[in-house]
């Protein structure tokens, strides 16, 4: 699949920060020859300083700054998705990755039509899903601007967790399984552990503060429960 295919592509630009050089180059040439703009970095200071690019492919392994930092640091300033990349067995950086930011992780090795397909899934789930409002409660999810209110108060989220909490708001009180969640806000043809589904699912509650709202259906899903709105609560 070449740039005049794709069409979009053309226009991707992957930021690969990576310090292994041989792992670098290979992946920016393959990246290119499927009809992206590719870069690649060595640390995390030239990550930080480099162009905002659409997506970040970033090793949680740099010598310079430590990549969690480096991943909090360009969820700050940048909406790019960050694939971040792990050698086997680093489990935590990824769960600690996901929390910071990250959209999605590769484990090393992987090959270029896995990465290629992470890369459109995450892509996709950027698309603006069009001028619609979702409201429950104090909630309000403007599914173009990807924004999310509280009380009128916007709530920043990561693209995860707007997924989840887009799958939920579709339709209150009604319990979403994992499965459906993990589809609809990671990947159709997702079938990694579902457990970082709970990773997300715990920053989002935490980060929208209201006890009840999202519910756990034991042996099935979430559902949105039925809140008050801030008056009423406090
Ligand atoms: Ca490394």
């Amino acid at each position: 699949m070449n740039a005049q295919t794709r069409g979009v592509a053309e226009e991707t630009r992957v930021l690969v920060v990576e310090d292994d050089r041989g792992i670098a180059e290979s992946l920016v040439r393959g990246l290119r020859q499927a009809g992206y703009g590719a870069e690649g970095v060595r640390t995390g200071r030239a990550a930080l300083s480099a162009p905002t690019p659409d997506v970040v492919l970033l090793d949680l392994g740099l010598p310079d700054i430590d990549s969690v930092e480096v991943c909090r640091r360009l969820r700050a300033r940048s909406d790019a998705a960050i694939i971040a990349v792990t050698a086997r067995g680093e489990e935590a950086d990824r769960v600690v990755a996901l929390d910071e930011g990250a959209d999605d992780y590769l484990v090393k090795p992987f090959g270029l039509a896995e990465l290629l397909a992470r890369i459109r899934a995450v892509l996709r789930r950027r698309r603006p899903a069009g001028p619609e409002i979702l409201r429950h409660g104090p909630l309000a999810l403007d599914l173009r601007t990807r924004q999310v209110l509280l009380d009128g108060r916007e709530v920043a989220l990561t693209p995860k967790e707007f997924g989840i909490l887009e799958c939920l708001a579709a339709d209150p009180g009604r319990a979403v399984t994992r499965q459906q969640i993990l589809e609809r806000a990671w990947d159709a043809h997702w079938y990694g552990p579902t457990k970082v589904l709970d990773v997300h699912v715990a920053a989002l509650r935490r980060k929208l503060g209201v006890p009840g709202l999202i519910e756990t259906v034991y042996g099935q899903g979430f559902r949105l429960g039925a809140v008050q709105d801030s008056r009423e609560r406090s």
